[in-house]
């Protein structure tokens, strides 16, 4: 369990977070303030931080500059537009920071959620798990772009989060019901073909062997 801050001024969005984040066993406490934001994170009471962008108060870029010029290390979650992702992956560059474009689905972030806490609780000494790599497939988890071999390879967003949880789970099987979930979260009837058409993109954009169909089960990453 982490006490978890949400810095961020769209009510409906902050509301959102907290209770998805509780309903993953942890305690959250919501601002919609940029410097009160900063003044909480500084405390030191706070495992991790959810910090919009655009807020009244001090802007995110700002508290998470004055956190850092202040020797906080908290792991700190970034929210941006996703038109303005190459600002803020410029903006943290160098820094132990993520970002998630919004929108997103609840399951991104709670994947990037539990990353960065459990790399907090592992100490600086552990390697970061920034880069995906198995079998020639490489996927930045930062930049949100992927290689086969030297080639760059163009990837949606759905299909980089696919391809995320197939390399986070290689060689296992799993369902279509699974990757629904993770992937498409409530939008789609467990009746729909997505999971299908979209494990037919990636094997056009990352090699018609990388997904193996398990017939009955489901699919499984092979490189
Ligand atoms: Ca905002």
């Amino acid at each position: 369990m982490a006490r978890i801050l949400i810095v961020e001024d769209e009510e409906r969005i902050a509301s959102f977070l907290a209770k998805g984040l509780r309903a993953d066993g942890h305690t959250t406490t919501c601002v919609g303030d940029g410097r009160e934001g900063l003044d909480l994170a500084l405390t030191g009471d706070v495992d991790l931080v959810v910090l919009d962008i655009g807020l009244p108060g001090m802007d995110g870029f700002e508290v998470l500059d004055q956190l850092r010029s202040q020797g906080s290390k908290v792991p700190v979650i970034v929210l941006t537009a996703r038109d303005s992702v190459g600002d803020t992956v410029s903006a943290l560059e160098g820094g132990a920071d993520d970002y998630m474009p919004k929108p997103f689905r609840f399951a991104e972030l709670l994947a990037r959620v539990r990353l960065r806490l459990r790399q907090a609780g592992e100490g600086s000494a552990a390697p970061r798990e920034d880069v995906l790599e198995a079998g020639g497939v490489r996927l930045d988890l930062r930049t949100r772009r992927a290689r086969v071999g030297e080639r760059q390879v163009d990837l949606s967003a759905r299909e980089f989060t696919l391809a995320e949880i197939f390399m986070r789970n290689a060689g296992q099987v799993l369902s279509r019901e699974q990757l629904l979930d993770h992937v498409w979260g409530m939008d789609f009837d467990p009746g729909s073909n997505v999971v299908d058409v979209y494990v037919g993109y990636l094997r056009k954009k990352l090699g018609a062997d990388a997904v193996a169909t398990v017939r009955g089960m489901g699919y499984r990453f092979t490189r």
